[in-house]
């Protein structure tokens, strides 16, 4: 199994570079952001108590989205290896992601940190509302409250992983192919150990 984290702020392009390793390394793709959206739509109680914290740019709480993510991954026992994006976003929430597979036997291979700085964020993101329909992305305090969210309690995970050199760092600026082309070879590098 091959199990990776895709890491790093708000529109850093993670979903956009998900969907392609995917593809490429025949994996399952697990956005914990996706999944609260589509709680949302739905009009389930656990959505609308994940949309009180969206829409400030907020971390939902982690015993909400831990449950989730359970969840979903226990629904794939088909997996050959999931990636995650957008998760685990807090140290808990990484603590409890280690457990789970460690209980089956399984690890994280590698923490692909996509680094882009707070100003390219701001733009990319006010740029991605005008057809994503988020209202967190159209609210220029929004976005960088959840920049802080995520220097303050989602940096510490990428460490926890560098911790144990699964952590790395990933110029996140450029095309879509061209950063594509870095995380396949980071990939392919932690694969050949
Ligand atoms: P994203 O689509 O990954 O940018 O997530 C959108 C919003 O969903 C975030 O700003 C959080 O409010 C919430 N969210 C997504 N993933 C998590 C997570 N792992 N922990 C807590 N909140 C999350």
């Amino acid at each position: 199994m091959i199990n990776l984290i895709l890491f790093g702020p708000p529109g850093s392009g993670k979903g956009t570079q998900a969907v392609k390793l995917v593809e490429k390394y025949n994996l399952v793709h697990i956005s914990t952001g996706d999944l609260f959206r589509s709680q949302i739509a739905e009009k389930t109680d656990m959505g609308m108590k994940a949309k009180a914290f969206m829409d400030k740019g907020e971390l939902v709480p982690d015993e909400v989205t831990i449950g989730m993510l359970k969840n979903k991954m226990l629904a794939h026992p088909e997996a050959e290896g999931f990636i995650f994006d957008g998760f685990p976003r807090t140290i808990p929430q990484a603590e409890a992601l280690d457990i789970m597979l460690a209980d089956s036997k399984e690890e994280i291979a590698a923490v692909l940190e996509l680094e882009v700085s707070e100003e390219e964020i701001v733009e990319r993101l006010l740029n991605r509302a005008k057809t994503s329909g988020r209202s967190d992305d159209a609210n220029e305090d929004i976005i960088r409250n959840r920049f802080q969210v995520y220097l303050e309690k989602t940096a510490p995970v990428a460490k926890h992983y560098a911790k144990v050199d699964k952590a790395h760092k990933v110029n996140g600026l450029g095309s879509i192919d061209d950063i594509f082309e870095r995380l396949v070879g980071s990939i392919d590098t932690v694969l050949a150990c």
